[in-house]
């Protein structure tokens, strides 16, 4: 039996939700959710035989959160428009970010700031950065996920549980972090803007439905959310807020004080001077 039954792909397919632990030993339900991963993931159904196709799209740098909401047998639930979101009632959600590894905390800071707007530039979604993390409601840390490349980073879902505690983020330690995808580092921003994707309720988005930063596998060719991205998050937070500034009343402008007119008399017997010349009078 080839990479199709391995324990690495099973344990892929009931990880991000194709498979139910029930059916772990079903071999055609083995086929059928492998079938859905790589239609969801790739695009394609691709040859569920070929080892080699299998180990290329099973070790792809991708995200570490699940792609479809409920464990399944292998059918794929629709699993976008999910009703996961923040209910704040137009408040900011407070974010922390702690120091993380390959960069300065400054270049992270820079980072977070990169991804909110992402977000907060598409649709009514806000956030507020803030230095403590005892007062955050997401926060974003450092762990040791898997090493270098797999998995890159996860974040939870606003299920709920974000009213008991912060949500957290997780960027994988192993990696090797940059502003942006060069040399074979990977970029920060798409990754955390990925991640924050889900902090505000989203779900990966199909490749068989068109690119989306939300799609599972990392993809440096975006630069941020695509329509397919930016139609979920309107859909939950409604657009962009726009901060209508406080009217300034208008200056209405005082008229000119009429210039009084004055007459003068001049006594024919007493000689004025104007600028020191002497005017005598007629
Ligand atoms: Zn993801």
């Amino acid at each position: 039996m080839g990479l199709l039954s391995s324990f690495r792909t099973i344990s892929k397919l009931v990880k991000y939700g194709y498979l139910a632990y029930e059916h772990v030993d079903d071999l055609q339900a083995i086929r059928k959710a492998l079938k859905a991963f790589l239609a969801f993931t790739v695009g394609s159904d691709g040859d569920v035989d070929s080892d080699s196709y299998l180990s290329r799209v099973l070790n792809e740098t991708r995200c570490g959160c699940a792609d479809v909401a409920a464990f399944t047998d292998g059918t794929v639930t629709e699993n976008v428009n999910s009703p996961y979101k923040w209910d704040m009632a137009g408040l900011p959600i407070k974010i922390w970010i702690d120091a993380l590894p390959g960069m300065s905390k400054p270049s992270w800071d820079s980072v977070l700031k990169d991804a909110t707007s992402m977000w907060s530039d598409v649709c009514g979604v806000t956030f507020e950065i803030v230095t403590e993390a005892r007062v955050a409601e997401l926060i974003i840390v450092s762990a040791a996920i898997d090493g270098p490349s797999g998995v890159l980073a996860d974040c939870e879902l606003p299920t709920g549980i974000q009213r008991q505690r912060a949500l957290k983020m997780r960027m994988d330690r192993g990696e090797s972090w940059a502003m942006s995808s060069i040399n074979r580092m990977l970029s920060a921003p798409l990754v955390v803007g990925h991640e924050l994707g889900h902090g505000i309720g989203l779900m990966h988005i199909p490749v068989n439905k068109g690119t989306a930063l939300l799609n599972p596998m990392y993809n440096d060719r975006l630069t941020g959310p695509t329509q397919l991205d930016i139609a979920e998050a309107v859909g939950r937070y409604g657009p962009k807020r726009v901060i209508v500034p406080t009217p300034i009343p208008p200056v209405i402008p005082v008229p000119p004080t009429p210039s009084v007119g004055y007459s003068y008399v001049i006594r024919s017997d007493s000689p004025i001077s104007i600028d020191g010349h002497r005017i005598l009078p007629k």
